[in-house]
This record gives structure tokens, sequence and C-alpha cells, in this order.
């Protein structure tokens, strides 16, 4: 593969402004859950466990935001959960990767075009990244994107 192919940009994006789409796991199940929606977008619906308990969670799809559900489950603050995929069990999981507020694990999700998702797995920590490959088609599509909202 070509090094140059294979460039992840970082970029900070505001609050709000955008919501993620069609995020999946590794084997490209998605993970976008009509039947439940925050914001009045689809959920993200994932497995989720702790050390106690299974349940499952739907995440708030705006980027920035943190309006999630927790179902059949409690998840204290501060304690951190295991992600899996709903379809095929899959860890979400990264591996290499840490929290770089809180040093926990990180799941991750995939997004069409290569981009992914990264967030800490630490209940109340928040902290996440969108990572883009091929950046520059990427970026361009992201700000017509923005502009249109
Ligand atoms: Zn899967
Ligand atoms: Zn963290």
């Amino acid at each position: 593969m070509n090094e140059k192919e294979k460039i992840i940009v970082e970029i900070n994006v505001s609050p709000k402004g955008l919501h993620i789409e069609h995020p999946t796991c590794s084997k490209g199940h998605s993970l976008k859950c009509d039947k439940v929606k925050i914001h009045n977008f689809p959920s993200i619906k994932v497995k989720a466990k702790t050390n106690d308990e299974e349940g499952f969670m739907y995440l708030d799809p705006i980027y920035g935001s943190f309006d999630n559900i927790i179902e059949g489950m409690k998840i204290p603050d501060g304690v951190i959960v295991e992600l899996f995929c709903p379809e095929c069990d899959e860890s979400l999981t990264i591996s290499g990767e840490n929290c770089k507020i809180c040093s926990a694990p990180m799941f991750v999700f995939h997004l069409p075009n290569n981009s992914i998702v990264e967030g800490c797995l630490r209940k109340g920590c928040m902290f996440h990244e969108l990572k883009i490959v091929n950046a520059d088609q990427q970026l361009a599509r992201l700000f017509e994107e923005r502009m249109l909202l």
C-alpha cells in the first residue's frame, strides 16, 4: 500500500455541526439504529459490558454531544465500558490507542471512505476524535456538508 494514502489528519470540529451517519464495525455491520432517535437522528446502537453488567447503549450521533441512552444496565461515571457490535459481537475497542486525557482504552467506529471516529471508553470522560483518511477529498466534503446546515 502507498504510504501517502495512509496519512491520517486529526481535526477539531465544533460541537453539534456534524452527525455520524453511517457508523459500522470493522466488518461493515451498520450500527445505525432508526428505531431510537437522539436529537432527531438515528442513534448508534452497541452492546455494552462492564465488569458487572451487560446491556445496550444508544449513542448520540451528533459529534460533540453525549446524550446517550443506556438500556438494561447502570454505568457509574468513571467506569470503563467495553462496546461490541450487536450483530457479530466484535469488540469495538481499538488496540494500541489510549485516551489522551485519562488513558482509558478507546473505541472505534468505521465510517464510509476509511474514516474513523474514536472515543474514550470511560463513562464521563467524553474525549473523542474524528480521523479522516484521504484528507483532501474528505475535508472538502465535510466543509461542503457543514455549509448546508
Ligand atoms: Zn459486526
Ligand atoms: Zn478518557
